[in-house]
């Protein structure tokens, strides 16, 4: 049981006064999602976005006072854009389905693996969890959605080039049970590309609409890493039904895995967890665990943001190892920790995926 009493964090904030309608925030009806953890403590506040600079002082006061209880340890306060709740919700979802029938008609679910920052091991995360999803009963796509550094042909070995097919469309690569497109297997390696905005939707479009899927239960997308305009605009003109955001330790890394967490529920993309690879290294002689970069951030940041924790993998040889072969780990050692790792992850995303709309995701925007 938890011994703050939500009552006197309601008063407490009752003290904050909203400088547009000059009201206090409770009165207002301002402050939602109030989450009580223990000693943490976490609300947003609905704003209308043209306010946001203005609003910040009245975030940061929130904070403040409620951090002076005594009781309370920390404190997270975040902005949400108050929006006419159905409505708006409705319409989102109505253009999501427009451009998922129009782009991927016989994809039940797209979801977008991504991370704030290169090198954490988006793509190898994408790849373990693709196989592994397909090592169930579930048909599956991967498509590799980073154009500035396309990995899936090295990570799959793939030699072969996708087959035009009569009309006009090109057949995706089947390997180790799942459909493959990536722009690595259109253009050559060595061939410097220099990707301008539109290229880049332009190409994603033509990879999602002009190759020929099939009926997949599940189209998972390698997406850039980052969380500029590009990944923005992808996220948006993308049908997602969920992403999944990896970061290491790190706290550097967890603060853009935090922008790539905003990124999605700016554009109302449910966040279905958060994984923390390369989370500690594990001695192959001795096997003593050593954390590199830290243990654990990913797991106290996701619950701090109410996000949904799907678990942790090693920093480890063999994922390394195999994945510059072209084997992902799920496939090499399918019996091994890694495997279990992945699955195990795996099968709470096509959970999640199943129940989605059941799930209470909140819709909140960070500022960082
Ligand atoms: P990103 O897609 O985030 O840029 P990659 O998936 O390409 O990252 O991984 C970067 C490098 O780190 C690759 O060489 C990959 O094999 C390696 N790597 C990724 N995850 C792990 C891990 N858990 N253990 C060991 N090496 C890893």
């Amino acid at each position: 049981m938890s011994i703050i009493n939500e009552e006197e964090v309601r008063n407490k904030l009752s003290e904050i006064i909203d400088p547009i309608s000059g009201e206090n925030i409770i009165e207002q009806n301002m402050v939602s999602n109030l989450v009580i953890k223990g000693n943490n403590v976490s609300f947003s506040i609905e704003i209308d976005p043209v306010n946001k600079e203005s609003m910040e002082k009245v975030r940061r006061q929130a904070e403040s006072y409620v951090n002076s209880l005594t009781e309370v340890s920390s404190v997270t306060a975040v902005l949400t854009a108050h929006k006419s709740p159905t409505n708006n919700e409705n319409s989102n979802s109505t253009e999501k389905d427009k451009l998922k029938s129009e782009l991927l008609p016989d994809v039940k679910s797209i979801v977008a693996v991504a991370s704030g920052k290169g090198g954490v091991g988006k793509s190898t995360t994408a790849v373990n969890l693709a196989v592994s999803l397909a090592s169930t009963e579930l048909k599956v796509g991967l498509l590799d959605a980073d154009i500035y550094g396309p990995s899936m042909p090295r990570m799959l070995g793939i030699k072969d080039k996708p087959k035009p097919l009569p009309d006009k469309r090109i057949s995706p690569i089947e390997v180790f049970g799942i459909k493959v497109m990536s722009i690595g297997l259109l253009i050559d390696e060595e061939t410097p590309m220099i990707w301008r905005g539109p290229m880049v939707m332009g190409a994603l479009e033509q990879m999602m609409r002009d190759v020929d899927w099939g009926r997949l239960d599940i189209l998972i997308v390698d997406m850039p890493p980052g969380t500029g305009d590009a990944q923005l605009t992808m996220a948006q003109r993308v049908p997602l039904s969920g992403a999944v955001i990896v970061s290491t330790p790190q706290d550097i890394a967890l603060l853009d895995a935090r922008k790539g967490l905003n990124m999605f529920l700016k554009v109302n993309v449910p966040v279905l967890g958060i994984i923390e690879n390369m989370s500690m290294f594990i001695c192959p002689n001795c096997n003593h665990q050593t954390n590199i970069f830290g243990h654990g951030g990913a797991r106290a940041e996701a619950e701090k943001l109410n996000c949904d924790f799907l678990g942790e993998v090693p920093l480890d040889l063999d994922i390394r190892v195999t994945s510059d072969l072209g084997r992902p780990i799920v496939i090499d050692q399918p019996t091994g920790d890694h495997a279990k790792t992945y699955k195990a992850m795996a099968k709470i995303v096509a959970s999640k995926l199943k129940s989605e709309s059941k799930t209470n995701i909140p819709k909140i925007i960070f500022d960082c």
